[in-house]
């Protein structure tokens, strides 16, 4: 069996693990397959085993790589967008995880009427206040929301986030646990479900499932260790 099969084989143990363990389905949680830095044919090899969903944090990358994949693949940005990169998001992309700003909101819903198109979004929260992360501060996140809920060709689906690196993965479950909180929070705003919960990578994604993620983003895990060479136009 290939690498990548193999290694998918681990996952989808480790995610039945988890779900089992807090008595959920597999079903409920997606894996998402992280494929910055890999080239079109590590992507292929994982779509032929059946994974639809991937994930990219570059635009540039995205724009060189998508056309290149089978079509029926499902592709979402991960990383953090710049305002002056909404367009290209918009019409690459069938969710942009990560909007991180009033401003970026604004900029997607600006560049999705344009493009007659609705986009589906997810909301990057900074839950552990790390400056070096993008993100809202879940206080103000909670203050904006029904707000940003007005921008009509948006989506709500549900928050991301990415949790501090900790050696042992169980010292971010509060942080997984406090997305939850602020999710329930939200939908309470909003008077309506926000179904998806994007958090859980390699490292911390039993944890992130046992605290109700319903997306795990996994790069290395599945694909091995990241060839740092990056396809560029
Ligand atoms: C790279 C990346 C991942 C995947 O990380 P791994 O540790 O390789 O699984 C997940 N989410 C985001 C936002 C990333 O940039």
């Amino acid at each position: 069996m290939s690498e990548i099969g193999s290694n998918l084989l681990r996952l989808q143990d480790r995610i039945a693990a988890a779900c089992s363990r807090v008595d959920r389905v597999t079903a409920s949680v997606t894996l998402m397959a992280v494929s910055k830095n890999q080239p079109p044919e590590r992507i292929t090899e994982a779509a032929a085993l059946g994974l639809t969903v991937f994930g990219e944090n570059r635009i540039q990358e995205a724009r060189a790589k998508i056309h290149l994949c089978s079509s029926h693949l499902q592709w979402q940005f991960i990383g953090h967008l710049q305002s002056n990169k909404a367009r290209d998001a918009v019409s690459l992309f069938h969710t942009v995880q990560g909007i991180d700003s009033a401003t970026l909101a604004s900029e997607i819903q600006k560049q999705a009427e344009k493009q007659s198109r609705r986009m589906r979004v997810l909301l990057e929260v900074n839950v552990a206040g790390e400056a070096s992360k993008f993100g809202w501060n879940p206080e103000r996140l909670l203050s904006e929301i029904s707000t940003l809920q007005l921008l009509d060709r948006l989506e709500i689906q549900g928050l991301m986030t990415i949790a501090p690196y900790c050696a042992d993965p169980e010292r971010v479950r509060p942080f997984f646990r406090r997305l939850r909180e602020l999710r329930d929070r939200c939908a309470e705003r909003l008077d309506r479900p926000l179904p998806i919960l994007s958090m859980g990578m390699s490292g911390d994604m039993e944890i992130a499932i046992e605290e109700g993620s319903t997306l795990v983003r996994i790069g290395t895990a599945l694909f091995g260790d990241r060839p740092p060479i990056v396809l560029s136009e």
